[in-house]
């Protein structure tokens, strides 16, 4: 008998005699899929490509402000500045098969109005998620904060191709390699105000929802208008690596999408 036939056989029994097995598994990827929400649980992207999104209610009446979505349509006025309070944290980077989330230091935050979210991590997808006037961008960073009453704050940054950026040459650099899941760099030092735009007063803003699951609708999001930009091998080694990081749009169902000049 083969290695293969030998190997065929111990699946099959095992399927038959332990039916939970599955299950168990099934339970356990799940658990390892905690939201933007979570500072100590991975940010799930999926491979949408290849797996379905398992959101079934999204698009039923008990979810009606998911995300991302397309923006084109706006209500323009004034709105609050974001007032960002970054300081430089040691790197702590993590490589989830799905995407690359830096887990970010205590005691950085922003404020809108009178609300303080602290960061708690930022992560990439490929390509952009939200899609401004019927454009994408090859990524988006998403900067996840979280306030005294649970609600998040998500400042997105566009990626557009153009000059390389340092920042990611920094980040890129310490990818973790396969079979790592977490990489502390002792002394290398990273500073989230980088990963922004000159520009941070212009911006989008709309209530939705995590892209991953759960897709609880807790989210303020904040879409920074200026896009930073990547050289196109720096978005093309992350897409090496990680080939699509991105949930669909979903349906606005009236939303009003706020916008500044
Ligand atoms: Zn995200």
């Amino acid at each position: 008998m083969s290695i293969f036939q030998r190997l065929f056989l111990t699946i099959l029994f095992l399927s038959l005699f332990f039916p939970g097995t599955n299950n168990l598994l099934a339970r356990q990827d799940k658990q390892d899929h905690a939201s933007h929400g979570s500072n100590e649980g991975k940010h799930v992207s999926w491979h949408w490509g290849g797996r379905k999104d398992d959101c079934f209610k999204c698009n039923d009446n008990m979810r009606q402000r998911q995300s991302p979505i397309g923006i084109s349509t706006t209500e323009k006025g004034p709105l609050e500045s974001i007032n960002f309070y970054y300081y430089p944290t040691p790197l702590k980077i993590i490589n989830n098969g799905y995407t690359i989330q830096i887990k970010y230091g205590s005691g950085s935050y922003i404020t809108v109005g009178n609300t303080r979210y602290e960061l708690m991590q930022f992560h990439f997808h490929h390509p952009c998620e939200h899609i401004i006037n019927g454009q994408s961008y090859p990524m988006e960073a998403h900067l996840v904060h979280k306030a005294a009453d649970g609600k998040l704050a998500v400042v997105g940054v566009l990626m557009k191709e153009g000059k390389g950026n340092d920042f990611i040459k920094t980040l890129w650099k310490y990818f973790p390699k396969e079979g790592e899941n977490e990489v502390v760099s002792i002394g290398q030092k990273i500073d989230a105000n980088q990963l922004l735009p000159a520009n941070v007063i212009n911006y989008y803003h709309y209530s939705g929802s995590l892209t991953t699951p759960p897709y609880s609708e807790i989210v303020n999001w904040f879409i920074l208008k200026t896009p930073i930009t990547i050289s196109k091998v720096q978005a093309d080694t992350f897409k090496s690596i990680f080939k699509k990081s991105a949930r669909p749009i979903q349906p606005r169902h009236g939303r009003i999408v706020k916008e500044n000049n």
